[in-house]
């Protein structure tokens, strides 16, 4: 059996060409960018091709690009650099209450530091409003921290928006931009930000390679300490395969990204409203225009996401769930509960993104598959039996 993947929010396939741009870098050219002869001047040299490119992607200066080990990375710094930068002047920031672990965690730390930190709620789509955030900064306020697009439900976020309330107030802004670099337009001058965070596998890149965008003239501090390669701002030898496989990624994103992104929202749509036809009770979770091309996000009544998922795979079928598992609990989603959801549907949600090598074919065979394995589970579940 053929198995369809439509978790490309999760991660997605390196690009075939990705790859060929990376195997030079494995053997060839395997030299310390740091060491000042030949082999270290080209991996220099590739590096600084490659920053071009994804400087290109969002708009930036090449200057304003720091490699990272990923998105992860990428969010500590800019929260953790700002916030211990600028403690003299204050100690409040602002985020959501949707954004994901790698910016939650990390003002979760930071709060434990001494640092206030003030999670705004969102409607029922998921939307942070503009207004909450102006209304939230005070004279303290350092960093406000909204993410592009969310992982979960897909909807896009008024960053211009807020950007300008960040302007007014001469508030650091930075945006988790992890799933919509590559995927729609991201210039960080129309978005207002200061800092912008990136990951290469979820645009065709590899895994473990990021990039923190820093607008020249904002203040933060190192979160690797070492050497003094990225200009001192990111020590540790460069992951050039890595960085060069980004650079690829980001080159091969440009051209293609309107129209793929058209593509995919009339794929996305055609889901969406065949599973809404096959399916009785199911909800769309997330913004029903203002979301991303690629993301179905559904709740299901009286049925578990996991559930679902385990007998989609056995189909053959790769999807995701909103839902985390832990290993003593099943934890419903924070982002579905923090939209409104009840335990129970936030339980029963469901995730499919899609992406470059998704068919008109690999829909139909959800949408084939989708209604007889809700039947089957809403026949066991005890929740419909109450009903
Ligand atoms: N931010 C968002 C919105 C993400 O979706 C992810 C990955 O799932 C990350 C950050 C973390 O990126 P990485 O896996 O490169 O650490």
């Amino acid at each position: 059996m053929e198995r369809i993947y439509l978790d490309y929010a999760a991660t997605t396939p390196v690009h075939p060409e990705v790859t060929k741009a990376m195997l030079p870098y494995f053997t060839e050219v395997f030299g310390n960018p740091s060491s000042i002869y030949a082999d270290g001047l080209e991996a220099k040299e590739a590096i600084e091709e490659a920053r071009v490119k994804v400087a290109k992607l969002i708009g930036a200066r090449d200057e304003e690009i720091v490699f990272t080990g990923g998105g992860t990375e990428a969010d500590n710094f800019a929260l953790e650099g700002v916030a211990f930068a600028n403690e003299s002047k204050g100690n409040h920031i602002i985020t959501s209450s949707i954004e994901h672990h790698a910016v939650m965690e990390t003002c979760k730390f930071l709060g434990k530091r001494g640092f206030k930190i003030t999670y705004l709620p969102v409607n029922e789509y998921g939307i942070v409003d503009p207004d909450s955030v102006r209304k939230a900064i005070t004279d303290k306020t350092i960093l406000i921290s909204i993410m592009h697009a969310n992982n979960e439900v897909g909807t896009i976020e008024p960053i211009a928006e807020i950007g300008r309330v960040a302007q007014e107030a001469k508030v650091y802004f930075h945006t988790d931009a992890v799933q919509t670099v590559g995927h729609i337009p991201v210039d960080v001058n129309e978005l207002g930000v200061d800092l912008l965070s990136m990951s290469a596998h979820k645009l065709y890149g590899p895994k473990g390679v990021g990039a923190l965008y820093i607008r020249k003239g904002t203040k933060l501090t190192p979160f690797m300490h070492g050497g003094d390669q990225e200009r001192n701002r990111r020590a540790s030898t460069e992951n050039v395969p890595g960085i060069v496989g980004f650079g690829k990624a980001a080159e091969l994103a440009l051209p293609e990204m309107d129209q793929e992104a058209q593509r995919l929202t009339g794929l996305r749509d055609r889901l969406i409203k065949g599973l809404q036809e096959r399916i009785d009770r199911i909800h769309l979770n997330g913004h029903p225009a203002n979301r991303l091309p690629n993301n179905v996000n559904v709740s299901i009544d009286f049925v578990e996401g996991e559930s679902i998922l385990l007998n989609l795979d056995l189909e053959g079928i790769s999807a995701s769930t909103g839902s985390a598992c832990t290993s003593s609990s099943l934890e419903p989603s924070f982002v579905l509960l923090a939209m409104g959801l009840s335990h129970e549907q936030a339980h029963g949600s469901l995730r499919f993104t899609l992406g470059k090598w998704t068919t008109e074919e690999d829909i139909n065979r959800v949408l084939e598959v989708s209604p007889g394995v809700i039947t089957k589970l809403r026949a066991m579940s005890p929740l419909m039996k109450n009903y």
